[in-house]
């Protein structure tokens, strides 16, 4: 080891001491990150599972995110089955029993309810979301009843910060109501555009702002586009016509390209999260930037 990085572990353990009375939470996702933030302050450290650039149906439970639930007093994860293929495994290898069941594992889609749950499931049908979408980190209502939510779980598993947590959570709530608003105003011009997406990922996001979703990328949820299914979007595209081709930051831009340069419609990048983009620095920053980006090509 070279002296600087002993310097920088040494500087890190240090910090990391300070936060020794802290709630520690672990977060799948940046948004659920940043939300934890937001309604705990310095009366929590939160350590964050994923990124904005990676694809969070497929993660590998590795050490490092085993070490992490290891030492939290609570997860906090989205739910609704999208981290069944490395969540579960997490919580058994980390053998922590606070955050295996009871309050200490917290998951967003126990506190709303979600969209396209299929009545009948049938997985050749594509159904990787049988518990409906997953992806409803875009509505606002749907953030703020989780944020209720999860700002009374840390004040459960926190009594000491609870009037912390109350607090927070009703500046949260003011600055989030009135973002709401302002986003609403702004995004006004989007209503009834259509649009083409990569995944089914912005679902809430469309119906919140009044947008329609004529056709996806894959042609079922979870499997790869094929070529003939890209050609028969190239119709779809232009007579709709749509005035955008969706993705997230983390998803790959070649089919969303192909079919931009078929159809002369703009491919956008989304950030999908906290993190996906430079402007999404934290909730607020995500939703400003995914309305900017849209507006941008709505013209
Ligand atoms: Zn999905």
């Amino acid at each position: 080891m070279t002296r600087f990085a002993f310097l920088i572990l040494t500087i890190a353990a240090v910090l990391g001491a300070r936060d020794a009375s802290a709630l520690n939470v672990f977060a799948c996702e940046p948004e659920w990150g940043s939300l934890a933030h937001e309604l705990g302050g310095d009366a929590v450290s939160v350590d964050v599972g994923t990124t904005a650039l990676q694809d969070v149906h497929v993660i590998e439970a590795k050490p490092s995110l085993i070490a992490k639930v290891r030492k939290a007093d609570v997860v906090v994860c989205t739910g609704a089955d999208l981290e069944i293929g490395w969540l579960p495994q997490l919580i058994k290898q980390a053998g922590n029993p606070k955050v295996a069941s009871g309050p200490g594992y917290f998951l967003a889609s126990d506190q709303i309810t979600t969209l396209e749950k299929p009545s009948k499931l049938d997985r050749s049908e594509g159904d990787i979301h049988p518990q409906g979408n997953p992806h409803f980190q875009l509505d606002p209502y749907r953030v703020l009843a989780i944020a209720q939510a999860l700002d009374a779980r840390l004040a459960q598993l926190d009594p000491a910060h609870a009037a912390t947590y109350q607090q927070r959570l009703a500046d949260f709530s003011t600055r989030w109501e009135a973002a709401i608003k302002r986003w609403e105003a702004k995004a006004a011009p989007l209503k009834g555009r259509k649009v083409v997406v990569h995944h089914i990922s912005w679902v809430y996001l469309l119906k919140w702002l009044g947008l329609e979703q004529i056709g996806a990328l894959e042609p079922k949820p979870g499997v790869p586009p094929t070529s003939a299914h890209l050609a028969s979007l190239i119709e779809l595209t232009k007579a709709a016509p749509a005035f955008a081709i969706l993705r997230a930051a983390y998803q790959d831009s070649k089919p969303g390209d192909w079919l931009s340069e078929q159809t002369g419609v703009p491919a956008v990048t989304l950030p999908f999260t906290v993190g996906g983009d430079e402007q999404a620095k934290d909730l607020f920053g995500l939703y400003d930037s995914t309305i900017d980006k849209l507006l941008a090509v709505a013209k």
